[in-house]
Order: C-alpha cells, then sequence, then structure tokens
C-alpha cells in the first residue's frame, strides 16, 4: 500500500495509545523493603573449583567480538524472516556445533510444526537422539502486509439516507482488523473511562457491545487543576503521564484494551486535547528515515504465529479520527465534540448518547502468506543419569526490526548482546569439565519484536517437557551501564529511596536491575552467584505470574506455563529501537559480568 498516512497513521494511534498507556507502577514498597532487595558485595569470593574454567571462559573481549559480526551491517538487522536473520541463526548454529553442543532442533530436512508431528508422534522430535537432530527448530509464521482501510457512515433521518467515505491519511489514522469488516451502529462514550472511586463512568446506562465507539483521548479536566483527574495523583500519572523522557515501559493502563473487555466492533479516538491540524501535520510528515517506521513506499509487515490466536495488530487498536469527521458522526445529535467536551469538563460528567440513524462501516483490506523462521536450540547434558532429563534454559530473543531503506537497526544492544550472552554460557559450560546434574538448553529466539513469536512457539513445542523445565533464565538488553542520570531513573521507577548511604554505595555502571518470579528461592541462588561478580544488584520479585509486570520479554512465554523465571536487563538508553544502537557503545565489561551472574545460577540451578 502506498500510502504514508498508514505508517504515520500508525505511530500516531501508537502516540496516542502510549499516552493512554500510562505505566501503571504496581504498588510502591516502603523504603526499607527496597533496602533489603539491594545487594553489594564487599569483597568479591573465588568462584567455586568445579564451575571455575567455565566463569573464566566468559570475557568481555570475546563478547564485543561476538557482538560486532551479530549486529554488523551484513546481518541488516536481523529481522525475523529475513535473510539477516538467517544468516544470525546459521553462525550461531555453527559455534554451538563448534563447542560441541548437542542439537535439539528438528531433524534434518523435516520441516517444523505439523510434518514434524505427522513424522514422529506428539512428541515431535522430542523423542530423537541428538545425532539425529539439528540446532535449528523451524517455525511457521503468518506474515501480513498493511492493507488500506476505508470508512463509511450511512446516516438516516426519517427516509432520508446520507452516505459519506472517509479517507485514510486525510480523515483519520490508523487501520482496522486486516482482512475484516466491520459495520455497526455508533455511540459517543465520552472520554471511554470508568473510575469508581471517584464516581465517573462514561458507560454507565451505554451498551456498547458489538456497537462502534467514538471517545475523546485521555481524560477530562487536563488544564483545570481542581478536576478530580488532576487532584487524585494516581488518576493523574496514570490519563496525563508526565511524557516519558526514555523509552516507555512496557505493559500497564491500556485504556483502548479496558473498553475492549466491554465487547464493542470497533473504537475511534478524536485527540481531546490539540488541534485537528496537529493530527494532519503528523499524517502529512515524511518517514524519518532514521526512525522504526518504513518508508512511505513500502507495506508494514506484521507476523503472527497461525493459529496462535489473535496478536494485538489483529484486535482493534483504534483509529485515531478528526475532529472533522467525528462532528460529521455526531451530525445527527445536532452537537459538536467541542461542545460535549465543554460540557464533561464542566462538571467532570458524563454525555454519553447513542447517536441516532448513524451506521459505521469499517473495511480493511491486507495480503497474507506463511514465511518460516527458526529459533537455535544447543544443550549440555547434565551428569546424573537420572537428573540429566531435566532442564534449565537459557534464552534470548535474537532478532530485531531489521533496515529501513539505506537505515539499518544494527541492535547491538537489543537484542545482540543478549544473545551474545546465551553464547557465553554455552561455551563456558561446554568448557567447564565438570557438569552439573541437570541439562542446560542455550536458546536463541526469532519472533521476539513481532510478539514474543519463537519462545511462544517453543512453550508449545518443547525440546524438554515443560514439567522438566525447572527454569528459564532471559537476557534482553545486557550490555549499556547505567550513570548517574539513569540511575536517577531507575531508583525513581523502582522506588528505591535516593539519599540513604546504602544507595550512596551504588556503582551506577555496575548497577544491574534482575526480575523474577516469586516463590521459587530465586534470591537466593542470584545472591549467592553475585558473591563471586560482585554487581549492584537490585533484586525485583514480580507479584505476577505473567512476568510482564517485569517487561515483555520472552521470559512471559515461560511465566505463561508456570515455569519459574528470571530475567536480567541492563540500563535502557535513548538509542532503544533506533539505528544509534550500535556496537561500538556496548561495555564488553558489563556482558562479561551479567554472563558470569547468569552461568553461576544456571549452574546452581542445574546442580541443586
Ligand atoms: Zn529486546
Amino acid at each position: 500500500m502506498k500510502k504514508t498516512a498508514a505508517c504515520f497513521a500508525l505511530c500516531l494511534c501508537l502516540t496516542i495509545a502510549l499516552a493512554a498507556r500510562a505505566p501503571q507502577q504496581a504498588p510502591q514498597p516502603k523504603p526499607e523493603d527496597v533496602l533489603k532487595n539491594l545487594v553489594l558485595v564487599e569483597n568479591i569470593q573465588p568462584v567455586p573449583e568445579k564451575m571455575k574454567a567455565g566463569f573464566e571462559a566468559i570475557t568481555g573481549k570475546d563478547s564485543v567480538t561476538l557482538l560486532s559480526y551479530i549486529s554488523s551491517d551484513l546481518l541488516e538487522g536481523r529481522e525475523t524472516a529475513t535473510r539477516g536473520f538467517e544468516l544470525a541463526a546459521e553462525y550461531a548454529a555453527s559455534l554451538f556445533s563448534l563447542w560441541k553442543l548437542k542439537p535439539a532442533g528438528d531433524a534434518p530436512g523435516i520441516p517444523a510444526g505439523r510434518r514434524a508431528l505427522a513424522a514422529f508422534g506428539p512428541g515431535g522430535s522430542q523423542g530423537m537422539s541428538p545425532q539425529e537432530k539439528t540446532f535449528l527448530q523451524g517455525l511457521a509464521l503468518k506474515e501480513t502486509l498493511d492493507g488500506s482501510t476505508e470508512i463509511s457512515l450511512e446516516s438516516r433521518a426519517g427516509s432520508t439516507v446520507k452516505s459519506r467515505i472517509f479517507s485514510p491519511g486525510i480523515d483519520f489514522a490508523g487501520e482496522g482488523v486486516p482482512n475484516e469488516t466491520v459495520e455497526a451502529p455508533v455511540v459517543f462514550a465520552g472520554y471511554g473511562i470508568i473510575e469508581k472511586e471517584i464516581g465517573y463512568n462514561d458507560f454507565k446506562g451505554l451498551d456498547v457491545k458489538g456497537k462502534i465507539v467514538l471517545i475523546l483521548t485521555e481524560a477530562p479536566g487536563k488544564n483545570d487543576p481542581k478536576s478530580p483527574f488532576q487532584l487524585n495523583k494516581e488518576l493523574k500519572e496514570k490519563y496525563f503521564p508526565a511524557a516519558p523522557r526514555f523509552p516507555f515501559r512496557r505493559g500497564g493502563f491500556n485504556k483502548l484494551q479496558e473498553i475492549d473487555k466491554l465487547g464493542p466492533a470497533a473504537v475511534l479516538q478524536v485527540a481531546a486535547y490539540g488541534k485537528d491540524s496537529d493530527l494532519f501535520k503528523q499524517m502529512s510528515a515524511p518517514a524519518r528515515p532514521f526512525s522504526d517506521e518504513r518508508p512511505t513506499n513500502e507495506p508494514r509487515r506484521r507476523l503472527a504465529l497461525p493459529g496462535g490466536g489473535r496478536m494485538p495488530f489483529e484486535r482493534f487498536m483504534g483509529i485515531t479520527i478528526s475532529r472533522e469527521m467525528a462532528n460529521a458522526i455526531l451530525e445527527s445529535t445536532g452537537q459538536k465534540i467541542e461542545d460535549l467536551q465543554k460540557k464533561i469538563d464542566a462538571a467532570t460528567k458524563p454525555a454519553s448518547m447513542e447517536i441516532p440513524g448513524a451506521r459505521l462501516s469499517v473495511r480493511t483490506v491486507s495480503s497474507s502468506k506463511l514465511v518460516q523462521c527458526r529459533n537455535v536450540l544447543g544443550f549440555i547434558e547434565g551428569s546424573d543419569p537420572v537428573l540429566k532429563n531435566e532442564v534449565v534454559v537459557v534464552g534470548a530473543h535474537l532478532d530485531h526490526l531489521g533496515r529501513r531503506g539505506d537505515y539499518i537497526f544494527n541492535g547491538a544492544d537489543d537484542n545482540g548482546s543478549g544473545a551474545v550472552g546465551v553464547m557465553n554460557l554455552a561455551r563456558a559450560f561446554a568448557a567447564n569439565p565438570q557438569k552439573p546434574k541437570r541439562s542446560v538448553l542455550f536458546c536463541l529466539w526469532t519472533g521476539e519484536e513481532e510478539g514474543l513469536l519463537g519462545s511462544r512457539y517453543y512453550v508449545r513445542n518443547p525440546a524438554f517437557p515443560l514439567e522438566k523445565t525447572v527454569a528459564y533464565l532471559n537476557l534482553d538488553m545486557i550490555s549499556r551501564p547505567y550513570d548517574e542520570a539513569a540511575l536517577e531513573r531507575a531508583s525513581r521507577m523502582f522506588n528505591i529511596p535516593a539519599g540513604k548511604d546504602l544507595v550512596k554505595k551504588i556503582t551506577p555502571a555496575d548497577f544491574l536491575a534482575v526480575s523474577f518470579s516469586a516463590g521459587d528461592g530465586l534470591a537466593d541462588i542470584l545472591k549467592e552467584a553475585n558473591q563471586h561478580v560482585g554487581l549492584d544488584l537490585f533484586l525485583r520479585e514480580s507479584s505476577g505470574r505473567s512476568g510482564r509486570d517485569m517487561g515483555g520479554s520472552d521470559h512471559s512465554s515461560f511465566a505463561s506455563v508456570k515455569i519459574p523465571w528470571m530475567f536480567c536487563i541492563a540500563a535502557m538508553t535513548e538509542d532503544y529501537h533506533q539505528t544509534s544502537d550500535s556496537v561500538e557503545k556496548v561495555s564488553g565489561e558489563l556482558m562479561e559480568k551479567i554472563s558470569r551472574l547468569n552461568y553461576l545460577a544456571a549452574y546452581a540451578l542445574a546442580d541443586r
């Protein structure tokens, strides 16, 4: 599809949707509890002899060497199901073979999925001996290329029927669900908010099931300090989040997802604050070459696991419409969107209503096909004749955003660094003469940037039975050290009480926040491992089981099948998802320390 509008429209929606996705902080733990989770090491202890060889095989210098190739222009940003990714996967598989790991992927020549199932029965290639396998686990993905969305309005007044067609990139930004047409009556639901604690409910007495819902973005009273949405700190943070200076945190409140639970056919948003000219400027702006938007002449490409349930992009993300279009839809009510907004804001009281005689149709046409991609899987076998059938899994995504015209997203930190971390551990365990009792499986995932596709596929097609999988360690972005500013931001985000003596002892460059599932004894494993590494660790026990409260990376796939998990992520920087995320900015020293920490933690889990 040609229209630039679609790309920028999507970014606009995303921008607005993100505005609606204020980072919902988990309830803030008390400062003294937070301090308990800060682990500083006065004197680094020597590593136990039996794990020493592997530990010392991990070096910052080798990490940067591996990363220089993985994040080179040659691999074109390693986008899922592209040549660049395949080159990276083959490279990793050849190193796994060089280090004498055992393959845990598909049988040679046998494509993945259903045919493997047919060929080898329910366990797929699980029951096969390693020498009959490869290091690559193939998966089929559904590729959907951007289509075009057309919205038309039919308004009935008595015997008169008026139709109007709205144009993408002029009247609205964003698109509907690929290859779906929705036609339904329309209702106006104010800001689309339900906040019981202040007795505010835009949906009271309004039936939105199967209807198209028109709402305003954000919330009432943005510029009114006396508004309940301003006076209540949580609501203010939720609906008017201070614009994050650095990449947003995934997860948290999402107004559209909340409304989606009420079962509407579609949601149209009109910007509550700001002018139509802003929307038009956005929609007509040329693509920013270095950004991860696709150049104008390239349709956007999205991937999904076939039969894997609807992906976020296959559910309604909301379309942003101009005020002019909103007023055309509201015509039969005799009211304008501006008047309705003023009415609501004046008393912080809803003004929701059915829009008599109005029916909208949202029709989206796009093209889809199946493509193939692969995870890389290799393992070292445990030394115990029984426990070797149990496994500790260590993983990281190898894919990134690819290229946009001449601009390549090298993804050195995201997630070339994590992939190198997994390679570091694979080589270390292979080099370490004494193997732990249980086996250790090393995984490089595809499709994380597209929705955790590779790891979600794996937990449905595991190389080792899930009930024999004792833990999963995830590495994502482990190469950028904190600096004072980043640490200050992180302290705020983690509610670490600034100014306390202990906090003053933190060395930003050694700071690492590690998240992990609750109740699996992982905090002790980390504390013990860190005695031999000396990072300034901040332990974040996850309150949820989904793992999403600690960042949406591949550990969430394992959390979803209730496998204990650990997740390491270093500093978030301005280079996140930018073409500027390149190897010369990484710290080999930090990669060495985080890899060594995970090596010792994985060894302890596999040997206990
Ligand atoms: Zn990542």
